[in-house]
């Protein structure tokens, strides 16, 4: 068998397409401009790199960007500043905290400072509760990626027996929680699961998150599963095969072999990432555009 490659690039332009035409419509029916503010301390090459990409992005579906960057010595209040007053500005909707900070930082201290209503990381106190429970909140933006590409494949999900690889707080938990909000039936792996083959071998949805390249070979893929690739190791173009030097998780000739579809890395859930975080920060402007619809600060500050 040879699998169907589910292409992600195709499927995040759609969505960038889409946020754009309501970004525009957004704008005729309120009179405001949905903008994303991303917030980073340090001068770590990959993070910048990803944040120009998402300012880029931003500017690209007509939001407005806003780029602060801190000095790697930055201190938590700081840095605690500069999300306080994004967070009291009312021409931002979204705000991210690029991670990792540097090591002296409290990355999730720092993270659960920005209000519910502007996590467009969905990564808050808040948002993770508020998926847990089942509630409308914002997503997770790469497992929130995953679902839309298993959606565009006309993936079942409902009954599905799915096996998330890896239990992160950013991905393999909240992955698991969407999955189980789309009645799929759900195991966590991680590195103390035993014989990660044989559980991975039931999945008829099989997602890895794990990040060590080609951990998921073709006896782990029951023949006809749909395999989804979070991974991104870097390695030398010779060592990966490719002229980015990115492998995923999976090994990815093989087990196309045995699946029926497949992300490709690149190209596969990399690109979604920045595609859902553009589609939150409109959900977050629409939310604020017309209050209630989240929880805001406030109501955090009260709890
Ligand atoms: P993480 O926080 O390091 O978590 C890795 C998870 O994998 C942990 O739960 C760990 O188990 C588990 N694990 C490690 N070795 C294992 C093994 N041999 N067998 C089974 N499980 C094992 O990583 P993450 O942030 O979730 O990211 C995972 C991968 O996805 C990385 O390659 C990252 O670059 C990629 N990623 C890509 C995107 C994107 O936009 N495409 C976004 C996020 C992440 P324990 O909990 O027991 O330690």
């Amino acid at each position: 068998m040879s699998a169907r490659v589910i292409d992600g690039r195709a499927v995040a332009a759609r969505v960038r397409a889409q946020v754009a035409l309501e970004v525009q419509a957004f704008r005729e029916q309120t009179g405001r401009t949905p903008g994303l503010a991303t917030v980073l301390v340090g001068e770590d090459h990959a993070s910048a790199v990803y944040v120009a990409g998402k300012q880029r992005a931003c500017a690209e579906v007509g939001m407005t960007p806003f780029d602060r960057r801190l000095p790697a010595g930055a201190s938590f209040a700081q840095v605690a500043e500069e999300l306080e007053a994004l967070d009291g500005d009312q021409s931002v909707s979204g705000i991210l905290l690029q991670l990792p900070v540097p090591d002296h930082l409290d990355g999730p201290a720092l993270t659960a400072m920005i209000g519910a209503e502007k996590d467009v990381d969905g990564l808050t106190p808040v948002n993770a509760g508020l998926l847990a429970l089942g509630r409308a909140g914002l997503r997770p933006c790469t497992p929130a990626g995953v679902l839309e590409l298993l959606d565009e494949a006309g993936v079942e999900l409902e009954g599905a027996e799915a096996v998330v690889v890896g239990r992160s707080n950013l991905f393999g938990k909240p992955m698991a929680q969407m999955l189980l909000a789309q009645n799929a039936t759900v195991t966590v792996c991680h590195s103390r699961t035993r014989d990660l083959r044989a559980v991975c071998a039931r999945a008829e949805v099989l997602i890895a998150a794990v990040g060590r390249p080609r951990l998921i070979e073709a006896d782990f893929v029951k023949p006809g599963a749909v395999v989804i690739d979070v991974g991104m190791n870097r390695l030398t173009p010779e060592q990966a095969g490719n002229k980015s030097g990115l492998v995923g998780d999976v090994d990815y000739a093989a087990v196309a072999e045995v699946a029926s579809a497949i992300t490709p890395v690149p190209g596969g859930v990399g690109p979604m990432t920045i595609a859902m975080l553009l589609r939150n920060t409109l959900q977050a402007a629409r939310s604020q555009a017309s209050p209630d619809s989240l929880p805001r600060q406030a109501d955090q500050d009260a709890a």
